[in-house]
């Protein structure tokens, strides 16, 4: 095993119906001046706005919305006047991802006197800096972000969606299962996805250990059970608790200790959702069982048969498990009901592959650090597979 140094500061708090009593105190211990980020409305026709507001009573609130999904950094430049015209001392993210996301970086860019973009392009900047702190009210089970310091934002005029990281995770995050009994099958199917995403760009890691192994293991169990319950059950408490934090410990640092962490499918949906803005988790679905089906080789057959003994129960030869497991992944993504091929999410040519491929390999460095080793022919074969469901 590598030697690894873990931390992880952020305190959650865990149930239904938690920030009743526990959000005031969590906001009000940073100061008086709070900046209350939220997305495009679903908290409104919740009633969790009002909830939270009505939490928020004595405090000085500024408000930011409408932050999109694959947040775009015109959000962040917005978050940067407010924290900076306001002083604010705190931010509440309310959302999934990407509220969240841009509130990391808006929280960094308070100290910083340029362009937040410039944070973005490059995260070693942010760790020179200050960062306010953060606490979120988690309302989509996917991305992991409410326990981890990453951030990922779009420049639509560039055509990049990058990932960042800052100094600090989120200070405190609330997470209430019932808050995402309102989430639409689209995105519980796609949170459900990018969990199981996160998980496998970890467990297909070179330097990956029995400890975590069986850790991620029994996330993706808890991932590939619950998801379909909720889709059919969408108030299901348990079905959605089991998700939720599901989602909080596939990237919250603990089972990636002593990994290269080498991303190879994340990089490359990323130039998906940067070029056409389509569903993170959709397009990590369309692209996680090709990706499978590219790597396996002689040299990487004992782990995919691994994952297929530990995480979907199958008997037979390496040969025979590996195949069932990219299989079974490909009909678990599919049973979601999800578009399964680039057509089905509009992408329905092949104009930006290589662009797109050139541009995965480089921010991905997949030639260095991916499980497979991949060049631009590799990732455009991989797109192109993604064409037809054949
Ligand atoms: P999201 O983009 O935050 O939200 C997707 C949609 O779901 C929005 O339209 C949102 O509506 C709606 N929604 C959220 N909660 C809801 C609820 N309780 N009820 C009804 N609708 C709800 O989705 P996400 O999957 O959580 O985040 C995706 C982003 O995170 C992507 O940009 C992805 O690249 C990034 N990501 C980050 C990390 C990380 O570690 N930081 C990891 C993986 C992915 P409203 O806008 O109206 O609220
Ligand atoms: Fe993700």
């Amino acid at each position: 095993m590598n030697n690894f140094k873990f931390q992880n500061k952020t305190a959650i708090q865990f149930g239904k119906d938690v920030i009743d009593n526990a959000l005031h105190d969590a906001v009000a211990q940073f100061g008086q001046n709070v900046l209350f980020v939220y997305g495009g409305g679903s908290i409104k026709k919740s009633g969790l706005y009002d909830r939270v507001m009505s939490k928020l009573a004595g405090l000085t609130v500024v408000e930011l919305s409408d932050i999109a999904p694959n947040p775009k950094i015109a959000s962040v430049r917005a978050g940067q006047d407010l924290v900076k015209a306001h002083d604010i001392d705190v931010i509440l993210a309310v959302g999934g991802g990407s509220v969240i996301d841009a509130a990391k970086v808006i929280a960094s860019s308070k100290f910083y006197d340029a362009d937040p973009w410039d944070l973005v392009l490059d995260s070693g900047k942010r760790y020179q800096l200050d960062q306010l702190p953060v606490v979120d009210i988690l309302t989509l089970s996917a991305t992991g972000t409410e326990m981890n310091v990453g951030s990922v934002i779009s420049n639509p005029e560039t055509h990049q969606k990058l990932g960042t990281g800052g100094p600090q995770s989120p200070a405190v995050s609330f997470l209430d299962p019932t808050l995402t009994y309102t989430v639409s099958k689209w995105q519980t199917a796609a949170g459900a996805i990018d969990i199981f995403s996160h998980l496998t760009e970890q467990y297909f890691d070179r330097s990956a250990n029995d400890v975590t192994s069986g850790m991620m293991a029994g996330l993706y169990r808890a991932v590939i059970k619950n998801a379909p319950i909720a889709l059919a059950d969408p108030d299901n408490y348990d079905a959605r608790a089991a998700l939720m934090w599901a989602s909080t410990m596939s990237l919250n640092g603990l089972v990636n200790v002593g990994n290269i962490n080498g991303w190879t499918v994340h990089p490359i949906e990323h130039e998906l959702s940067a070029y056409y803005d389509i569903t993170h988790g959709v397009g990590l679905g369309i692209l996680t069982p090709r990706w499978m089906q590219y790597s396996l080789s002689a040299e990487t057959l004992p782990r995919f048969a691994q994952f297929g003994r530990e995480v979907w129960d199958l008997t037979g030869t390496d040969e025979v498990v590996a195949q069932g497991a990219i299989q079974a992944t490909f009909d678990w993504i599919k049973a979601l009901d999800v578009p399964t091929t680039l057509p089905g999410v509009g992408i329905v040519d092949k104009t930006h592959f290589e662009v797109m491929a050139e541009s995965a390999v480089k921010v991905g460095r997949l030639a260095q650090a991916a499980y497979v080793p991949m060049q631009a022919a590799d990732v455009v074969a991989i797109l192109s597979a993604a064409m037809t469901d054949d």
